[in-house]
Formats: structure tokens, C-alpha cells, sequence
């Protein structure tokens, strides 16, 4: 609203597309106070309003089934045309299933129809513009103002002109990617400033690296750095003496550890953001990786980007035909007498019917990536809360499920209503339903994680701190974070008896714990001994092969039995 009266009398314009009289108006109504609308019968009549606008158009209301030229036609073209695709496109559709499809075909969002809520509808349609707007003012700039280096999209552009002036028509051209490891951390533990000026000197190092060769570079956002330049014989070269000038500078963070990913030789026919994209697949492909520090775009991840992009495609179908089956895995209350079973995790797997299963290493981390996470954590959600039930029902007790809530899902408005919504379904208490929310997503965004673990527990919801010991977050910061139990990582129990840091950082976790007065949970217990010495140090709940895998619904009433 305030961003409205602050653009003043102009009124943005919007173009809706639809092949249906009553359609148009129902939405035209809605939006009529707040936008000039313009309207348009099929794709075809779309193009032509847009070209014989005199006025910019802000934003397209796009149907998908029209005659003449229908609305996934319409997305190519806008696809192919950049004066085009600078307007958004917001997707009218009765068929909510085809969403990811929409999404990826480059819609920005999508409305469903029958129409809701007229506000709704305005707050989606303002939100998409106004963050549309922004994002060219940015991309408008052609210098990224930290560095002195060139903006992403200026970056792109000078690549078009190169190539277009047939300069480098011979010379074999590489696409590299270059970043920080643990960049946020420089951060965290020296402060912004000092984050800064590390990303300004390998900037200006990198441009010095380039001086002598055909080469630009840009930085792509945060600590990511694109290079295009003429082949390098020895990446690994290159990049010592990019480290060691580094070194020589004598910031506060020594050892700063660069990350590079080379997409080789490439294609011209290839758009600079797809060899890009790919360069950068190949850099994160060697996150964490502490022998190689750099990872090259080769047909495996060739293959691996297809496989990816067909998950993408199945997701929707693989929810409608309950191919993603929910798997439990047991808890046990160690410290007085026999293990008692407290609780059970509930794990997603995916029983694709070409691909066979896949575990969700493969899937979780891809939809997170596109946000698609969402809805199939909101799927499995459901289905534990259903069998909680179930199990009450059968068994005249009700086992707590805890289920894994993605760092993505506290971005979600309605993560609460949603997760209070399906408790209600099933006729659950909301402290029958518990939370385990990756302790990487609360040093990410600490305020709003603080916001939204309160109101989940202001609901009755239990907390657990997932995957604890991995992120990085201060004592302050989990003192000021309401939780009601920690969940060590794994990789502590698998070396705790292996080395004695391991072994110390377990009995550390525990005194973190004891200090929140909050129990503590070991994951990835195989083993007597790692049991018996967890039992020793004053672990609560155990849960591990152990004691079993993640087994089906069906098989954990063994573990109910008892
Ligand atoms: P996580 O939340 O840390 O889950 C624990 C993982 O450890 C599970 O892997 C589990 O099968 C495995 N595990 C349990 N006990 C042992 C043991 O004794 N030894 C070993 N080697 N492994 C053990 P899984 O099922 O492959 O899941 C991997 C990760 O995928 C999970 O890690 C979680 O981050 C994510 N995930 C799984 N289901 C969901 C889901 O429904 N939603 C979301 N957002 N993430 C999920
Ligand atoms: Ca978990
Ligand atoms: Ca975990």
C-alpha cells in the first residue's frame, strides 16, 4: 500500500490475458482500482497489446488454455525475447498440479482459479512487480559496487558482444566459477567489513590474474566470482597464485580456502548463464570437498543435471500416486533401566516407478534448491500425523513422530497454520507432532527463525534442533532460541571412538545441553559400545541402526509391540 502512494498517481500497468469474457472481468475488477488494466484474448493478441503499448507493462496475467496461441506457446516466446521476459508472468490455472512445470517454464508464480480472495490476489500481483522492479534497478547497474568488477548482467551482455564481434570466434573460451569456502563464516567471527575486504582484494587479484589473457570477470553475488577467459593450461596453477597473493596480503582470516569449478571449451551456442550455471554446478559439486578444490562440468554432471530435472518433472505426479513413502525410524529413552521407546523420525524415500527408490539425499537438497520442498514435506507431514493416528487408534497410545522441517519451509507465511491445520486433521495434539529443524537454518536468519520457532511452540509444538554440532551457532544465540531438545549430529557418534576430539565435542554437546535443561538426542548409533559409552556420558535418546533402520509403518508396530 505505502509503496503505492509513494509511486504516486501513475498507475502500473497490467495486461490480462484470458480467452474467457467473464474471466477477464472477474480479475479485471479486482485489480482495476490499483492498476491501469489492459486486456488481451489469446496469446497472439498478448504480443501484439505489448508491442503497440505506449506504456510499460508491469506485469502479464497469463491463461494457459486459449485458442489461437495458447499460453505454454506464449511462455516460449516470451522465453526468446528479452524484452519480453523483463515483464513477469503470474499463471492463471485450475490445475495446480502442473505448478512446477509452470515455474519452470518461467512464470514467476501462479493463481488458482476459481479466484480467491480479491486481497490475496492484489498482495501476490504488487509483491511480484515490486520485486521484478527491483531486480532490474539492480541489474540496470553495470559495476558491482564492492568490487569495482562488472555486474552479473552486464557481464552476460559484454559476453553477447564478444562473441557476436566474432573476436573470439577462434580461441577456445572457459567458463569459471570462483568462491570461498566458509565465506560466511569470515563474516560471523571478523565482521562484514572485514567479509568485504577479503571479496575487494580477491576481486582485484582476480582482475590482475586476467590482466594479460582475453579474459573478464564479475562477481555473480555474495563470494561467487565468474571468469570468462581464454583457456588456462593448469587450473590448479592459476589458482595457487590466486591463494598465495592472497596470503600475502595479511587480512585478520588466514587461510582463506578458494573453491573453483570450470565448465571447459564452451559451446557457443550456449547462453553465458547456462555456462555459467554449469561452471557453478561443478564448483559446489566439490563443497566440502578438502582434497579437491576444483571440480570440472563433465558428462556425469551432465547426466546428473537430466536426472535432477526429472525429478523436478515427476514430483507432482509422484505425490498424486503416493510414490514418496514415509519411513520411521525408532527413539529410545536410554538412562533408566531398559530402552524405552519415546519416539519415532519420520523419513521420506521415493519409490519412483522408472527410477526405482531414491534415498533422499539425492532429492531433498535438489528441491530445496527450487523450493519445491515445500509441498513434499507438507506431503509427508501429513501422512505422519495420519499414521500417529492410526497408531493411537490401534494400539490405544499415541507414539510423538517428530518430522524434518526444511530451513526453506520457515520462509513459508502459513508454516504455522499449515502445520496446526494438519494436527487438527487428525486429531493430534500439537505436542503429539515434533519438529526437527537443521541447526544450519538458524544461523542463517537468527531473527526470523527466533520468530517462527516461537510461534510453533506458542502452538505446542516440540522443537528439536537438528544435525546440532555442524552450524554455527553461538551459545547467545541458542540461549535466545526456544527448544526442547538437541539433536547431536551424526558424524560425532561415528568418531567418538575413533579420536579423542570427536569423543570431547560429544561431552561438550552434552554440557550444552544440560545447560538449555534440554534433552539431548545421539543419531547414528550402530554400535554397543558408542551406546553404552553415550548412556555413560548422560545421553537421553538414542536412535541408530542399533536399534533399527527406518522401516515402513507397517514394520515399526513390531516396535510398538515392544
Ligand atoms: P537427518 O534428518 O539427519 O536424518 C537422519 C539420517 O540418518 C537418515 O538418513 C537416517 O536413515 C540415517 N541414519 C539413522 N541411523 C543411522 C545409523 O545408525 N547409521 C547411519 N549410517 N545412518 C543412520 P536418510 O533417511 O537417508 O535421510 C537423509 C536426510 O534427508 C535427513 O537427515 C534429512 O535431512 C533429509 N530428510 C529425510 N526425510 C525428509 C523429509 O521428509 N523432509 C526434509 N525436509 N528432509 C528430509
Ligand atoms: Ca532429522
Ligand atoms: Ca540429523
Amino acid at each position: 500500500m505505502y509503496d503505492r502512494l509513494y509511486k504516486g498517481e501513475m498507475k502500473r500497468r497490467v495486461l490480462i490475458v484470458d480467452d474467457e469474457y467473464i474471466n477477464r472481468e472477474l480479475l479485471g475488477n479486482m485489480l482495476m482500482n490499483d492498476y491501469d488494466v489492459i486486456y488481451a484474448g489469446n496469446g497472439q493478441e498478448a504480443l501484439d497489446a505489448i508491442s503497440e503499448s505506449n506504456e510499460k507493462i508491469s506485469l502479464i496475467l497469463l491463461d494457459l488454455m486459449m485458442p489461437v496461441m495458447d499460453g505454454f506457446e506464449f511462455i516460449k516466446r516470451y522465453n526468446e525475447d528479452p524484452k519480453l521476459s523483463a515483464i513477469p508472468i503470474i499463471v492463471m490455472t485450475s490445475d495446480a498440479d502442473s505448478e512446477a512445470e509452470i515455474i519452470k517454464a518461467g512464470a514467476v508464480d501462479f493463481i488458482k482459479k476459481p479466484y480467491g480472495m480479491p486481497e490475496v490476489i492484489l498482495a501476490r500481483c504488487d509483491r511480484i512487480i515490486d520485486l521484478f522492479e527491483k531486480q532490474q534497478l539492480i541489474d540496470s547497474t553495470q559495476i558491482d559496487e564492492l568490487t569495482g568488477l562488472y555486474s552479473k548482467e552486464y557481464f552476460y551482455e559484454y559476453i553477447r558482444q564478444i562473441r557476436d564481434s566474432g573476436f573470439v570466434d577462434e580461441v577456445a573460451m572457459d567458463a569459471v566459477s570462483l568462491d570461498i569456502e566458509h565465506f560466511h563464516l569470515i563474516n560471523e567471527i571478523y565482521g562484514h567489513d572485514e567479509g568485504d575486504f577479503v571479496l575487494k582484494k580477491i576481486a582485484d587479484i582476480i582482475e590482475k590474474t586476467i590482466e594479460h589473457r582475453i579474459g573478464i570477470a564479475c562477481r555473480a553475488d555474495a563470494d561467487t566470482f565468474y571468469i570468462y577467459t581464454d583457456s588456462i593450461d593448469d587450473y590448479q596453477a592459476f589458482l595457487d597464485s590466486i591463494t598465495t597473493e592472497m596470503d600475502n596480503v595479511g587480512y585478520a582470516p588466514a587461510n582463506i580456502r578458494l573453491r573453483m569449478g570450470i565448465n571447459e571449451s564452451i559451446d557457443d551456442d550456449e547462453t553465458p548463464q547456462s555456462i555459467f550455471e554449469h561452471a557453478r554446478l561443478a564448483c559446489n559439486q566439490i563443497r566440502g570437498d578438502y582434497v579437491n578444490q576444483i571440480g570440472f562440468y563433465d558428462s556425469n554432471l551432465h547426466d546428473e543435471q537430466i536426472y535432477n530435472e526429472k525429478l523436478i518433472t515427476d514430483i507432482d505426479q509422484a505425490i498424486k500416486d503416493k510414490d514418496f513413502v514415509v519411513h520411521f525410524q525408532p527413539k529410545y529413552s536410554i538412562q533408566h533401566g531398559d530402552p524405552i521407546l519415546t519416539s519415532a523420525e519420520a523419513l521420506v524415500r521415493w519409490n519412483h516407478p522408472t527410477l526405482g527408490m531414491i534415498s533422499p539425499g539425492k532429492f531433498i537438497p535438489l528441491f530445496e534448491s527450487n523450493g519445491l520442498i515445500q509441498k513434499l514435506d507438507e506431503y509427508v507431514w501429513e501422512t505422519a500425523a495420519y499414521q500417529v493416528s492410526r497408531w493411537r487408534d490401534k494400539y490405544g497410545m499415541t507414539i510423538p513422530v517428530s518430522v524434518n522441517v526444511s530451513r526453506i519451509d520457515i520462509y513459508n507465511p502459513n508454516l504455522v497454520d499449515t502445520l496446526v491445520g494438519i494436527v487438527d486433521r487428525y486429531g493430534l495434539k500439537t505436542s503429539e507432532l515434533y519438529l526437527e529443524i537443521t541447526e544450519s537454518a538458524y544461523s542463517n536468519d537468527a531473527a526470523r527463525l527466533v520468530e517462527v520457532v516461537k510461534n510453533l511452540r506458542d502452538k505446542g509444538f516440540e522443537i528439536e534442533m537438528d544435525d546440532f554440532g555442524t552450524g554455527y551457532s553461538s551459545l547467545n544465540m541458542l540461549t535466545a532460541i526456544p527448544i526442547d531438545a538437541l539433536k547431536m549430529d551424526m558424524s560425532f557418534v561415528r568418531n567418538m571412538l575413533k579420536d579423542d576430539t570427536s569423543l570431547k565435542l560429544v561431552e561438550l554437546i552434552i554440557d550444552i545441553s544440560r545447560f538449555l535443561d534440554v534433552p539431548v538426542i545421539a543419531e547414528g548409533v550402530e554400535e554397543q559400545e558408542q551406546l553404552d559409552t553415550l548412556k555413560e556420558l548422560g545421553c537421553d535418546i538414542i536412535q541408530g541402526f542399533y536399534f533399527s533402520k527406518p522401516v515402513s509403518a507397517k514394520d515399526f508396530e513390531e516396535f510398538i509391540k515392544g
